[in-house]
This record gives structure tokens, C-alpha cells and sequence, in this order.
């Protein structure tokens, strides 16, 4: 056994390549553990979401979108275009590319700080020890006195619609149909549903969405959520909510997707049915029984605020944790973890995280919904303001939807902010900061934000939160 590691951290993906880099530089002798490998056993670094998550998504959802402008949307710019063709093969070698230049630059700064990385599945055995197979079967076992899990997690599988990778696949499937379906079929309207179901809906597929709940986005807030419903209708997907899928059978090039909703039932045919209906901790063959380590009834790793795991000196982050699955949550607890073994006494903010689903246009959050502030009897104020009213967005024929932000009654602190519409990720942005230095909505309605911009929307919702919106007629707050 050998033992030249302050910490060892299992898995590269952005919670535990983020970590690992910081415990380097905080001058930690650190080794990242990596089962993924190429095909000439080399190993494939970060995670989900830069092999089959965050970025090959928003690549393929950048590119189908200027395919869709010049199909669709140039000519109300005075922008004629003609034959227009779609080369998807070029369209995933750009994907397959920037994910390859991505993971290269992985590599290259772990490289850079001195992390070792160990090709291998690894496992956490009782008393800090860390027993890898590699893809020859080969084990050896490493000891540190900090372990950080990031093991990340995988597609959620429903019983009706087991996954083929052919006619029926997951979100990673999705990434790479060979050619455009003429009808999609996704079970689920959740982010990947929406992201990945307006790919192959703006490169030409019809797109039918079935969704189990009975309401859309419900963790978004309402107003925000019933806006989005309308846009995404507008766009031609077809979203039915209360939908419960009975079965899927193949048949050879099609599938049908049997589902009830309320009292009646149907039957859809499609080319290709996406299957993404959540994703579930990878943390089954993680550790070993005496490693010390607990996990909750969803499989997700018990930790306290700080990551810190029941076993001592053993950490975990990101997915396999609680909270939302998002490579910045994962990264920013990579992070904390990284200092606190450093002695310091890190930790984050679990309710100032945005959110994004990176549709067109986006839909993006902070802090507390509406829903949210009625539940917990806050008395609070809310302004919001739409985009049809803000000349940049006019300018860019981007005036579908609205910043809505929410602040305490009596202090005036914001409490949330809610956007969906052009920028929106970057816009929530803004108000991410807000919170964080603890601002009021009269400290950024005395900003001065420039013009023609975006921003001017958030500008004037936070001065609508008091009834003083200058480019609209204000009512009554609610
Ligand atoms: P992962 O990224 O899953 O990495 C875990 C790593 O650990 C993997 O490389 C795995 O091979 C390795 N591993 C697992 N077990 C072992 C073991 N026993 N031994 C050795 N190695 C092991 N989030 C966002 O914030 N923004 C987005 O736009 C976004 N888009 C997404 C789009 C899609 C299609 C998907 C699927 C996800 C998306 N996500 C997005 C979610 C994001 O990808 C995850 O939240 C993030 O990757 C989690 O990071 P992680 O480091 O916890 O785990
Ligand atoms: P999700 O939780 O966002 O959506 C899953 C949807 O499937 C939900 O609406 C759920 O009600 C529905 N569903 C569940 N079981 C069903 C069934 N049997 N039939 C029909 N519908 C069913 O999960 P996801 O879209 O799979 O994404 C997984 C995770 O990845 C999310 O936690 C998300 O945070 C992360 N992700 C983030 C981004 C981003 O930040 N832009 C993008 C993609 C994925």
C-alpha cells in the first residue's frame, strides 16, 4: 500500500477536479481517482458535464439555435437566406471538439498543479484505504488522510421505458443522433427534457413531452413558470402534464409510448424517445459497508453543512450530495472542502445558488419563488417588469418574457429574483451578487445601469417593486 497523499479525491467531474486543484494549490499533495477512460485507456477528465452534461448540451443548444435564426428568424431583420442546410455531422465534430479541448485543459491544469491522477474504479474500504481496479483488472490500494468522494451521479431508469441507446435513450444518447428524428418523444419536462427536447425541435423533429406532474417547473416560480409553458408552446413543443407512461415497445424503427392522462390514454409513435426523468447518486458500489460512511434512502451520501461525511477525515461533494445537481454547486463545494482540510473555516451559501435551464430564451433563478415566501408566511414586496417594454430587447426581437424580483417588506432585502428571457442566466447573475452583499432593492434602483442594455429590465423591476418603473404604467405591488 502506498501512502504519498495528503488527499485523494474519487472522481474528476467539476466537484472533484475543482477540489482537487485547490487542495494543490493550498500546497496538498493530491491524487484525483478516474474510472472514465478513451479508447486507448487514457483518462477521460470531468465528469458529466464536460463528456456528456453542461457542455456538449449548451454546444449542440448554441448551435441548433443559429441553425433556427437562419431558418426562421433572420428575415424579420431584413436578412434574406437562402438554402440553408444543416450538417449535423459538423455539428457534433464542433460538440465532440469543444468537449476534447475542455477535458484536454483538465488534464493539463491538474497536470500543471501537481495532482497525480489514478486510472481506475475505486473503492472506499474501512480506515481511510482506497482499493482501485483498473480496466485490466489490476488493484492496488492508496491511503490519505482526507478522502473527498465525487462520484457524481447517472441517469434516473423508469421500469416502462428501459433505455436501448438505440430507439430508446438517455440524455447522453440524446447528444448524438446521427440524423434528425422526424418525431421525438421525451418522458419528462424537467431541464434535460427542455434543453434537449428544443435541440432536436430547432433542427426540425416534432417533439412531444410527457409529463408526469400535473404542473410545469414546479420548483420555478409560478408566474415564471406559466411564462415559460406559454413561450415553449409557442415554439411548437408539445409539453401534456399529467401524462403517466404505461409502455414503451420497440418496433424495429419505432417505438410506442402508451400513457395515461386523467381518464384517458393514448398511444404516440415516434422516431426516438429521450428518457430523462432525473438523475440518481452513483454511490451503490462507492464504499464498503465498514468504510464508515451513510447514505440516505435515495442513495444520496449523508453530510453535514460542511460536506463532511460520518466517517472521519472522509468528505463528499457535488452530486452525491443533497441539493441541486449542478456542476457549480458540486465545484463550489469542492472548494470549501478543499479549504477546510486546509484548517480554514469555509462555507457557502446553500440559498443564494442559481439555476438555469438554457432554453431560448433562458429561464433562470435565485434565492426564494414567490410560492415560497407565501408558504413561509414572509411578508414581502414584488416587481417585475417585461422585456417588451426594454429597447435592447426590442432592438434584438428578444422581447418574450420578464424579470420579476422579490424583497422583504419591511427591511427591503432581495430575497429572490426570477427571469425568463433574453440573458436571463446572466441577468439572475447580477442579483446573485446582490444578495450576497446583502442589497435592497433601493440600492439597485440608485444603480445606474447603462442603455441601451438587458439589464435595464432588472433595473426597472427593482424600481416597480416600489411602484416607481419609469418605462411602464405601475399597479399595485399585489
Ligand atoms: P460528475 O460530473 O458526474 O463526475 C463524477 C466523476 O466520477 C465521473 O467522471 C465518474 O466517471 C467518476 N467516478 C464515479 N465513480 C467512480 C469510482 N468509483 N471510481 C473512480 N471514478 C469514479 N449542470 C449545470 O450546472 N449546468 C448545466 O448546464 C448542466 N447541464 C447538464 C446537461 C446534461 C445533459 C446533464 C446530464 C447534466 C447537466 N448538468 C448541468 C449537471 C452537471 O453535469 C452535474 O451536476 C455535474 O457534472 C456533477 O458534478 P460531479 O463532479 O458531482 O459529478
Ligand atoms: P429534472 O428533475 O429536472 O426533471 C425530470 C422531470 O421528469 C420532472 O419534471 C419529473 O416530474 C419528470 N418525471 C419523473 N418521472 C417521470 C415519469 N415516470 N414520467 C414522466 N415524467 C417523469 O431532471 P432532469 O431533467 O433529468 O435533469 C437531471 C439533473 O441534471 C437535474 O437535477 C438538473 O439540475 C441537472 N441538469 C441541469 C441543467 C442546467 O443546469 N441547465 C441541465 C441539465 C441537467
Amino acid at each position: 500500500m502506498s501512502n504519498p497523499f495528503d488527499v485523494i479525491v474519487i472522481g474528476s467531474g467539476p466537484a472533484g477536479y475543482v477540489c482537487a486543484i485547490r487542495c494543490a494549490q493550498l500546497g496538498l499533495s493530491t491524487a484525483v481517482i478516474e474510472q472514465n477512460v478513451n479508447e486507448q485507456a487514457q483518462p477521460l477528465l470531468g465528469g458529466t458535464c464536460l463528456n456528456v452534461g453542461c457542455i456538449p448540451s449548451k454546444a449542440l443548444l448554441d448551435s441548433s439555435h443559429r441553425y433556427a435564426d437562419a431558418v426562421g428568424h433572420l428575415a424579420d431583420h431584413g436578412i434574406g437566406v437562402e438554402g440553408v442546410s444543416l450538417d449535423l455531422a459538423g455539428m457534433m465534430a464542433r460538440k465532440d471538439k469543444i468537449v476534447s479541448q475542455l477535458t484536454g485543459g483538465v488534464s493539463g491544469l491538474l497536470k500543471a498543479n501537481g495532482v497525480s491522477v489514478i486510472t481506475g474504479s475505486a473503492v472506499l474500504l474501512a480506515g481511510r484505504q482506497v482499493e482501485v481496479t483498473d480496466a485490466s483488472g489490476e488493484k492496488s490500494t492508496h491511503n490519505a488522510e482526507n478522502i473527498v468522494l465525487a462520484a457524481g451521479s447517472e441517469p434516473a431508469a423508469i421500469p416502462p421505458a428501459p433505455v436501448d441507446g438505440d430507439r430508446v435513450v438517455d440524455s447522453t444518447g440524446a447528444l448524438c443522433f446521427e440524423a434528425v428524428p422526424d418525431r421525438v418523444g421525451v418522458i419528462g419536462a424537467g431541464v434535460i427534457g427542455l434543453e434537449l427536447g428544443s435541440v432536436w425541435a430547432r433542427l426540425g423533429a416534432n417533439v412531444v413531452m410527457l409529463e408526469a406532474m400535473d404542473q410545469f417547473l414546479p420548483n420555478m416560480d409560478e408566474q415564471i413558470a406559466a411564462e415559460s409553458a406559454k413561450i415553449f408552446a409557442k415554439q411548437g413543443l408539445d409539453i401534456r402534464l399529467g401524462a403517466r407512461v404505461t409502455d414503451v415497445t420497440v418496433n424495429g424503427d419505432t417505438v410506442s409510448v402508451a400513457y395515461t392522462q386523467g381518464d384517458s390514454s393514448e398511444t404516440l409513435e415516434f422516431d426516438r424517445l429521450i428518457v430523462a426523468v432525473g438523475r440518481v447518486p452513483r454511490t451503490e458500489k462507492l464504499f464498503a459497508a465498514d468504510s464508515g460512511v451513510t447514505v440516505d434512502e435515495r442513495g444520496f451520501v449523508f453530510v453535514n453543512d460542511c460536506c463532511a461525511t460520518e466517517a472521519p477525515g472522509v468528505w463528499a461533494v457535488g452530486d452525491i450530495v443533497r441539493g441541486p445537481m449542478l456542476a457549480h454547486k458540486g465545484s463550489e463545494e469542492g472548494v470549501m472542502v478543499a479549504e477546510r482540510i486546509h484548517g480554514k473555516a469555509a462555507q457557502l451559501n446553500y440559498d443564494v445558488i442559481p439555476s438555469i435551464i438554457y432554453t431560448h430564451p433562458e429561464v433562470a433563478a435565485v434565492g426564494k419563488t414567490e410560492q415560497d415566501l407565501k408558504a413561509e408566511g414572509v411578508d414581502y414586496k414584488v416587481g417585475s417588469f417585461p422585456f417588451a417594454a426594454i429597447g435592447r430587447a426590442m432592438a434584438s426581437g428578444e422581447t418574450e418574457g420578464l424579470v420579476k424580483i422579490l424583497s422583504d417588506a419591511d427591511s427591503d432585502q432581495i430575497l429572490g429574483a426570477h427571469v425568463v428571457g433574453p440573458s436571463a442566466a446572466d441577468l439572475v447573475q447580477q442579483i446573485v451578487i446582490a444578495i450576497e452583499m446583502a442589497a435592497s432593492t433601493e440600492d439597485l434602483q440608485l444603480m445606474i445601469f447603462g442603455h441601451p442594455t438587458m439589464s435595464e429590465a432588472v433595473h426597472e423591476a427593482a424600481l416597480a417593486v416600489d411602484g416607481r418603473a419609469i418605462h411602464m404604467v405601475n399597479r399595485a405591488s399585489r
